[in-house]
């Protein structure tokens, strides 16, 4: 115990010696454990409370999407006792590396055989959805993520599934338990809190959106499909699939009819992208903006994050649909 605590201590000492008098001192210099994004670290800091330190990777502003590490990030990610991330599909500024850091201190939620099904079972729906569509959607689909780069077909927003985020928590507990046996009870405290809470939570959430589950909305960017089906809100559409790509002409004069065709009553934007384009779209048709932030920037890191998150995004369905 002594012993664990002067290895901190001298981490930290060592660390403050060498950016003494930068401005450049990384926020992760004394993590233990590292989650790659925001939402993901409302997850693990629920679990590592009185356990080990935990701190996130990429500032609460970023959008995985389009990341991009800084050197001291590299170094922290060198140095973690375990790192928690969704996959490369979605953070690709994590796929290099990673690829050097033994797999004995990274949980890849993606990879996580339960949770794999899951986001597979729901590419295998979407892609019957196609099909029935083809003519309409199938083009318009291919060549954006053509440009993308990378494969955006599965849904890797995973920490918008309560029934994932649950999985995860084993996980990320079990592999607390294995790096931290002495303080294994804090750990299944900490995760029987969070399942408690979680459920508590959903079955909440589940009877306030009843309300608005008919309502027709878009989304700005495709990020928040295990949410909606989980609460049976009704989305239309959305401008992108990827945020970083913004739709072309034609797309936005499809996406103009449908709000008319559907009678769509909002449109949610997103704090990371602001696109011209919505507001273009929205203009003169009466059609209300909301916003819905898919990492949950101004979410403050506690024990209760993942929860206050849903939540948020709950009450920001909410306040626009209404
Ligand atoms: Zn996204």
């Amino acid at each position: 115990m002594y012993k664990t605590k002067f290895k901190i201590k001298a981490k930290h000492l060592s660390k403050s010696v060498i950016f003494c008098g930068t401005l450049f001192a990384s926020h992760l210099a004394s993590s233990e454990v590292i989650s790659s994004i925001h939402p993901i670290g409302f997850i693990t800091e629920a679990l590592t409370q009185n356990v080990t330190e935990h701190s996130i990777l990429a500032p609460v502003t970023a959008s995985p999407h389009d990341y991009t590490m800084r050197p001291s990030d590299a170094k922290a990610l060198k140095e973690a006792e375990l790192i928690i991330w969704v996959g490369e599909d979605l953070e690709v500024f994590m796929a290099k590396p990673i690829s050097n850091i033994e797999s004995t201190k990274q949980l890849n939620l993606s990879e996580i055989p339960e949770i794999k099904t899951i986001i597979d079972d729901k590419v295998a729906l979407s892609e019957n959805t196609i099909v029935e569509h083809e003519h309409e959607h199938e083009h318009e689909k291919h060549d954006v993520n053509e440009h993308a780069g990378h494969n955006h077909d599965r849904d890797l927003h995973i920490w918008m599934s309560p029934e994932i985020s649950r999985i995860a928590a084993k996980a990320i507990a079990q592999r607390l338990t294995e790096l931290h046996p002495n303080q294994s009870n804090i750990v299944n405290d900490n995760l029987a809190q969070f399942l408690t809470d979680l459920d508590k939570t959903e079955v909440e959430l589940a009877d306030k959106l009843s309300s608005v589950s008919q309502k027709p909305y878009f989304v700005f960017h495709d990020a928040y499909g295990y949410f909606e089906s989980r609460f049976n809100l009704n989305r239309v559409g959305e401008f992108t699939i990827n945020p970083t790509i913004t739709p072309g002409v034609q797309q936005l004069a499809k996406i103009k009819e449908t709000i008319k065709k559907d009678g769509v009553v909002c449109i949610f934007k997103e704090p990371q992208f602001t696109p011209a384009v919505v507001n273009a779209v929205v203009q003169g048709t009466g059609v209300k903006i909301g916003e819905l932030d898919p990492v949950g920037a101004n979410i403050q890191l506690s024990k209760n994050s993942y929860q206050e998150y849903l939540k948020s995004l709950a009450d920001s369905y909410l306040s626009c649909l209404e």
